[in-house]
């Protein structure tokens, strides 16, 4: 271990581990399963090239693409080209498998033309790994959907830019509906394919983030349908076009988010029920010392006075700590029935809806993938597609955690995300691994020697 004391991130805080004598079925999952999985969908991207300027494989492009979010480092191809002038092989070769490494503006070039779809049989295949049945809360599984705004410019576009015009000029940015699977106790989200909020071309109307469920839940009716999903969002979705639409398919529910200023023939039809039709209902929460949870609920409620107006089940929440301080407070609109036996479980699901932000786009923003940042942007697709391979390394490193005890242990003994990530960073520049079992064995070694 002497070579891993060399660096300073290689000390304290860093937590010892026990030694991993048992691995069960999931922990012998093969870490490179997920990235041959990108590598099955790069393969397949169509080459834009003509004639003979095609020094580079589509894969090696796409995978050289792929590894920079991967080990969530810019810095990462220059490093591994330098380790190939010296030893002849590199850390890109033996964990992602592309052997040459193309410059970055050949890279961003040649993506260029390459749909950020073309990568959704990833998440497939993803989706079909995990065993779902640990993530269903009463038999049904929990969606939460959400918009997240990646880029924003006043001077750099691409025929894909959203486009909002604004007193001092053209505002362009990019956004994504992400889809999460959400569970209360798994403290991992689940991410499928996310759908761009995009401009299609001769598209006059702007696209936006309701359209874009929309034709999310259209596309995906079978899959809401076989896994009974109930859909979570913010005060966005509840809205009567788009419920109508959820309530339209069978054994598919909702708990949005349905706040006042928004909602006022709701809000003054509920202050006017007779309190038989208007119930409350108070849960002493025992995991969380103290707290009462306070509910009022109304069923078979009008969402709003217009026409073909859904009828929903109203709930309002507050949850107050023992001294009677307000802690949280919400309201939601859903399709299921409101009891007082099942009340508080749905309002906590509808408070799960929270955890899209905290352990997707706050990860995704703040915690070293830098979504928001400019890698590169296009004129056409490269700002939707470097954004997805971003989201498929953090779908990567969470069913690593999820399936790998390896790496979960190895993870989990950093003090957060960004320095483990350096730490891989850092020990790639140097040492040339033949795969990644090699990489996170020799990490392992390292943290049970300390
Ligand atoms: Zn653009």
């Amino acid at each position: 271990m002497v070579f891993l004391q060399q660096f300073s991130f290689w000390k304290k805080p860093f937590k010892k581990i026990s030694k991993i004598e048992v691995l069960n079925g999931l922990s012998r999952m093969k870490l490179e399963e997920y990235i041959d999985q990108v590598k099955s969908c790069v393969r397949k991207f169509d080459d834009p090239r003509q004639g003979n300027n095609k020094s580079y494989s589509m894969e090696e492009i796409g995978m050289s693409a792929y590894s920079v979010f991967h080990l969530q480092s810019p810095s990462f191809l220059s490093h591994q080209k330098n380790m190939k002038r010296k030893k002849g092989s590199h850390n890109g070769k033996t964990l992602f498998g592309f052997s040459n490494i193309p410059s970055d503006n050949h890279i961003r070039q040649v993506l260029d033309s390459v749909p950020p779809e073309t990568m959704n049989p990833f998440f497939d295949y993803a989706l079909g790994a995990m065993n779902l049945e640990e993530w269903l809360v009463d038999g049904r599984l929990l969606v939460a959907l959400d918009g997240v705004t990646f880029f924003s410019s006043s001077t750099i576009s691409c025929s894909c830019c959203l486009r909002k015009e604004l007193s001092n000029g053209t505002r362009y940015s990019h956004a994504a509906l992400c889809p999460v699977i959400v569970h209360p106790h798994q403290k991992q989200v689940l991410p499928l394919a996310p759908l761009f909020i995009k401009n299609e071309d001769g598209q006059s109307k702007q696209d936006c983030e309701i359209n874009a469920a929309k034709r999310w839940v259209m596309a995906n009716k079978e899959f809401l349908t076989r896994h009974k999903v109930i859909l979570l969002g913010d005060d966005l979705f509840s809205r009567a076009p788009f419920i109508n639409l959820i309530q339209s398919f069978p054994d598919v529910d909702y708990v949005f988010v349905a706040k006042p200023s928004s909602h006022p023939y709701l809000y003054q039809w509920i202050e006017d029920l007779d309190s038989k039709d208007k119930i409350s209902h108070v849960v002493k929460e025992k995991a969380f010392a103290s707290h009462d949870h306070h509910y009022i609920m109304a069923n078979a409620v009008p969402l709003n006075g217009g026409e073909e107006v859904p009828t929903v089940s109203f709930l309002d929440m507050a949850v107050f700590n023992k001294k009677g301080k307000q802690l949280y407070h919400n309201t939601f609109v859903t399709s299921l029935t409101l009891t007082s036996q099942n009340i508080h479980q749905i309002a906590c699901m509808g408070r799960n809806r929270w955890r899209i932000e905290n352990e997707a786009f706050n990860v995704l923003k703040t915690k070293g993938y830098n979504l928001s940042h400019n890698f590169g942007h296009g004129e056409k697709n490269l700002a939707n597609l470097l954004a997805v391979f971003n989201i498929v390394a953090f779908t990567v490193h969470t069913l690593w955690q999820i399936t790998n005890e390896t790496f979960q242990k190895i993870f989990n003994a950093f003090s957060s995300r960004k320095q483990f990530f350096q730490a891989l960073l850092t020990l790639t520049i140097f040492h040339l691994f033949h795969s990644w079992e090699h990489l996170f064995e020799f990490v392992k070694d390292g943290l049970e020697e300390i």
